[in-house]
């Protein structure tokens, strides 16, 4: 059997667990197999409580399994399923994500959030292809992770468009983990988010749905709040340390509005490789599917004369002080980027439910980072016990924020 090969007929049909099946990442990922049904079998879905959303998608693709995480009225969902004559097994608690990857060769991890660092660490134990969308996976856990993807023999491909983007940048033919001994600097663009030229005092006063409205990508709501703050790309220079095993202080980041540059890798020799591509996710999923080869994404090809113009600025740590938090978390070490990040989780689900300004995201996550000392994260344990207390050290600032303010 030709493992990798997008093109091998029905018979060697490589099946597709998708995690995350309902959101952004896994709807395009839906759209790019079912443009190549000789070449893949979605084998599983999974969602964590829009059942009826991911009922109609066992409709229409047809998983052997489906997955509900979440608390939802289970029987209703299987009466459902069962009256449109769907043959999916429907199983329910997040225990049964396990069941979803278990008789996959191919595993698209796309939960948001720190829920996706146990199954997509369950796929990469068991030696899956491993798509990585989930980039609280690697933030928390990444040593732990990289090592037991590497122990299992699990080959990981990045999804998030950036990394995507350097993965294609680096030496033809190399993994993830390349000899950078030749590479000089990670460049990683940023659109800048909705805000990019906003004034500090109007940032106080912006909405979530203002947050939520990025100028060029259309994404869940939690990394479109995390873009807006700039803390997206903190979390994507966590990912980038440990997905290429390269030092912090040779990842940089650079602003770039178009986002059609999706990232640069600079050699020695003073060479800058870029990937570019329309801002469309499709491209680094098909790519990542097709590997090593290529195939049609569905995304519209680049029109350069009609972009005309790239540019690009340095980040603006002041008004945006996320970025900075993620480099000190990185620079800290063990545990503290799981303090990072469930900081930002429970900050920026205090911001969206209107309980806490835009501006006061930064400062909570500062609090809480200077109120948990790090420890160290070896083990899965340690690492959710951090994001545990971390989480509970957060909502206790937003009340406090939210006392401060009535
Ligand atoms: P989304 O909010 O659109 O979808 C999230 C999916 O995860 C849904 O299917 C939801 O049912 C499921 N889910 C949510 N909470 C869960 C829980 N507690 N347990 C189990 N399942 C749960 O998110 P998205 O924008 O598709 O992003 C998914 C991941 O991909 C994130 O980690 C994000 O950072 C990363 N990513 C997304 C994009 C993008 O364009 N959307 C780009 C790069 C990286
Ligand atoms: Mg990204």
């Amino acid at each position: 059997m030709m493992h990798g090969h997008p093109r091998t007929g029905a018979a060697t049909k490589r099946k597709l667990a998708i995690l995350g099946a309902t959101g952004s990442v896994g709807r395009n990922t839906l759209d790019v197999a079912a443009r190549h049904p000789d070449a893949y079998a979605i084998h599983s879905l999974t969602a964590n409580t829009s059942a009826d959303e991911l009922i109609e998608l066992c409709l229409v693709h047809q998983p052997v399994v489906a997955v509900l995480s979440g608390s939802v009225d289970e029987g209703a969902a299987r009466r459902r399923l069962k009256e449109e004559g769907c043959l999916t097994e429907l199983l329910c608690g997040s225990a049964a994500l396990s069941s979803a990857v278990e008789g996959a060769d191919v595993v698209m991890a796309a939960i948001v959030g720190a829920a996706g660092l146990a199954p997509t660490l369950s796929a990469a134990r068991a030696g899956k292809q491993v798509l990585l969308a989930n980039k609280e996976a690697l933030v928390m856990a990444g040593p732990l992770f990289m090592g037991e993807a590497r122990k299992a023999g699990a080959v990981l491909l990045p999804i998030d468009s950036e990394h995507n983007a350097v993965f294609q940048c680096l030496p033809a033919g190399r993994s993830a983990r390349a000899d950078l001994s030749e590479v000089r600097r990670i460049l990683l663009t940023a659109s800048g988010g909705p805000f990019r030229t906003m004034r500090l005092e109007a940032l106080e006063k912006v909405t979530p749905d203002e947050a939520c409205a990025h100028p060029n990508w259309v994404m869940g709501r939690k990394i479109s709040v995390d873009s807006a703050t700039m803390m997206n790309k903190g979390l994507e220079v966590i990912e980038a340390r440990w997905l290429f095993d390269v030092e912090p202080s040779r990842i940089e980041v650079v602003i770039h509005p178009e986002s059609i540059i999706h990232s640069l890798v600079e050699y020695i020799d003073g060479s800058v490789i870029a990937q570019l591509g329309n801002p469309d996710m499709r491209v680094p999923i098909a790519h990542a599917l097709a590997y090593p080869r290529r195939m049609a994404s569905g995304a519209s090809f680049l029109d350069l004369a009609k972009v005309a113009q790239l540019n690009f600025a340095a980040p603006d740590l002041a008004r945006f002080p996320c970025l900075g938090l993620a480099y000190a978390a990185l620079a800290a070490g063990g545990t503290a980027p799981a303090i990072l990040n469930a900081a930002n989780e429970v900050a920026v689900e205090a911001f969206l439910r209107k309980r806490i300004g835009f501006t006061e995201i930064g400062p909570v996550i500062e609090h809480v980072m200077g109120r948990i000392a790090a420890g160290e994260a070896t083990t899965l344990e340690e690492i959710l016990e951090a994001d545990h207390v971390a989480r509970a050290c957060a909502m206790d600032r937003v009340e406090h924020c939210e006392e401060r303010a009535a």
